[in-house]
């Protein structure tokens, strides 16, 4: 099985596009979408289509839950709430029924799909290091697990329950083997807002037979994704920041 990670496109069509291309190159055969396909872009629509039409193993994320009205967005900074204010009415009914089907985590015999980390799924919270890293791993019933939610990707890997065994793999770029390793938690970074400073968009892949897991990069069109921002009128922010992978 070469299973194909993908997450936080964030309404970013040009970069999905991109992606999906490089996936197929890839010989993926199982798709997999950690949440957040909306928020932040200019294109949340052509993302839920793609994302639909792939017939992606997909969890709920914390901007999908926004648009539904089922998070208080006073925890959000501005500009994600002016996204979000942006997205909703623009959203059609069948996208909104869609992300409403959404379950918060997807647990199959492979592996396991979450936004944020397993231990406290509906509360959005990071897995940005080894601490949370340990707290998702214990609830880990698959070998395998699928998260996003930072933006930032990371691979962990535990050979057994004793925590100080855990292997951090923290770069923008990584390929690793996970034979003998009993349990791999990957954060597969974002599609269509990286905060990694590489503004290039990220993926997973993992082959289940080789036992072998990737990050994985993509170029894509940013010009053209920041033009759509400033014409659809989100905040000057949300453009600039893709150039910067911030
Ligand atoms: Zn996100």
């Amino acid at each position: 099985m070469r299973i194909g990670i993908l997450g936080d496109i964030h309404g970013n069509a040009e970069a999905l596009r991109a992606v999906v291309a490089a996936m197929r190159r890839d010989s993926v055969d199982t798709w997999v979408q950690v949440g957040d396909i909306v928020g932040y872009g200019p294109e949340p629509s052509v993302c839920i289509d793609i994302v639909r039409e792939l017939g992606c193993v997909t969890c709920l994320g914390n901007h999908d839950a926004a648009v539904l009205g089922l998070l208080d967005t006073s925890y959000f900074n501005n500009f994600a709430r002016a996204a979000i204010h942006w997205t909703t009415p623009r959203l059609r009914p069948s996208d909104l029924e869609f992300l409403r089907s959404l379950p918060l985590v997807v647990k199959r015999p492979e592996f396991t799909v979450v936004h944020g980390t397993l231990h406290m799924p509906d509360q959005f919270g990071y897995v940005i290091s080894k601490v949370e890293a340990i707290d998702s791993l214990e609830l880990q019933e698959t070998r395998l697990c699928f998260v996003g939610h930072s933006h930032v990707p990371a691979v962990y890997l535990r050979r057994d329950r004793f925590p100080g065994e855990i292997v951090e793999k923290p770069q923008s770029e990584v390929e690793v083997s996970y034979r003998g390793y009993e349990r791999v938690l990957m954060n597969v970074g974002s599609v269509g807002q990286p905060r990694d400073e590489d503004p290039r968009a990220a993926y997973g892949l993992v082959d289940t037979e080789r036992e072998v897991a990737w990050v994985k990069r993509v170029h894509y069109d940013i010009a053209g994704v920041q033009r759509k921002i400033r014409e659809a009128g989100l905040p000057e922010v949300l453009a600039n920041r893709l150039a910067l992978g911030v």
